[in-house]
């Protein structure tokens, strides 16, 4: 038998390997997905409850929102084994991305998916993994690091210091690398205006409360999102209280990402999400570029990326392989 025997971690059992890193990615989207990553690279399709095959209603979040925590749990070690299959024992880390602010492997507020808040993720997927034959470390991790994490792999830029903003039903803000600790800067508060109230986390002024999707819909009851940028777009007579909007939404992001610069320094930052659609790069750029004046300050990068379910599932991996190894 060729199979070598790989070092040791801490805390770990020792695992007979062919030499590469097996991992698992776990997102939760408009569904769940995971997949298999060998040497950070996704192999073979992504699996998903409900699968793909079944049709999703109009609003696209509904089907995890309705999803109890229990269900949520059993489900991901369904997919877990399913993605695993033949490998079970040689899975390093499973990595589950999670849209919330996650502490010790616990989901300690996720304001987009209120029925998560609580839950002990880790230990729960941990117990029941090994009960189906994956003794494999169980990480989980804010959503959106995963996707810095991911698009570091992606980019080959594993050695970088990288931000990225996904703009969606929330705004996630993550960072890259992994590192212990919170960035609730989609809560960065970017007005002081009293009005400003729509955030799903119930804070005043929070940049979520005017980018987030259902922020969006929730001060536009007669619009949808879509509707709003499309009449603030039209030419050559945008609405006005639509193009106001606009304004705002850009402002509201230069503003978060000014601060960001101010407190961290520059560097990059993507840009991602589906949301990303909406977004104006050179409007965004002008109104940074009035709130960051500091020479040292203005070497930053913005880059727009696509958002895809393959890259957060390869960064849900990443960021877990890094737990892994502190
Ligand atoms: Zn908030």
């Amino acid at each position: 038998m060729s199979a070598a025997v790989s070092e040791a971690m801490p805390g770990m059992e020792e695992k007979v390997t062919d030499g590469t890193t097996k991992m698992i990615g776990v997102i939760m989207a408009e569904r769940l997905y995971a997949g298999l990553i060998v040497d950070h690279q996704l192999v073979g399709e992504l699996k998903s409850v409900p699968p793909a095959s079944v049709k999703l209603g109009a609003d696209e979040d509904n089907s995890m929102v309705e999803m109890p925590t229990d269900e949520v749990i059993d489900s991901i070690c369904k997919l877990a084994v399913e993605v695993a299959k033949g490998y079970g024992s040689e899975i390093l880390a499973v990595g589950v991305a999670v849209p919330g602010l996650i502490r010790n492997g616990v989901v300690e507020e996720a304001p987009n998916l209120p029925q998560l808040k609580g839950a002990r993720v880790e230990a729960k997927l941990t117990e029941k993994l090994a009960s189906h034959g994956i003794s494999a470390k169980v990480y989980v991790v804010n959503d959106a690091d995963a996707v810095a994490a991911g698009l570091a792999s992606k980019h080959d830029k594993l050695d970088h210091f990288l931000r990225v903003w996904t703009l969606g039903t929330g705004i996630g803000f993550g960072t890259y690398p992994f590192a212990e600790g919170v960035w609730e800067n989609g809560h960065t508060v970017v007005t002081l205006d009293d009005k400003e109230r729509y955030c799903g986390c119930g804070g005043r002024g929070h940049l979520e409360g005017i980018m987030g999707h259902r922020s969006m819909r929730l001060r536009f009851l007669d619009m949808e999102p879509e509707e709003v940028f499309a009449a603030a777009n039209r030419h050559p007579d945008p609405d006005p209280r639509c193009l106001e909007f606009k304004r705002l939404w850009h402002k509201a992001l230069a503003a978060a990402t000014a601060s960001s610069i101010h407190s961290r320094g520059p560097g990059r930052f993507f840009l991602t999400g589906y949301n990303v659609r909406f977004l104006d790069l050179n409007m965004l750029k002008d109104y940074l570029h009035q709130m960051v004046k500091m020479s040292p300050l203005q070497s930053y990068m913005l880059e727009v990326v696509e958002d895809s379910h393959a890259t957060r599932v390869l960064g849900a991996a990443v960021a877990a392989e890094q737990a892994v190894g502190r």
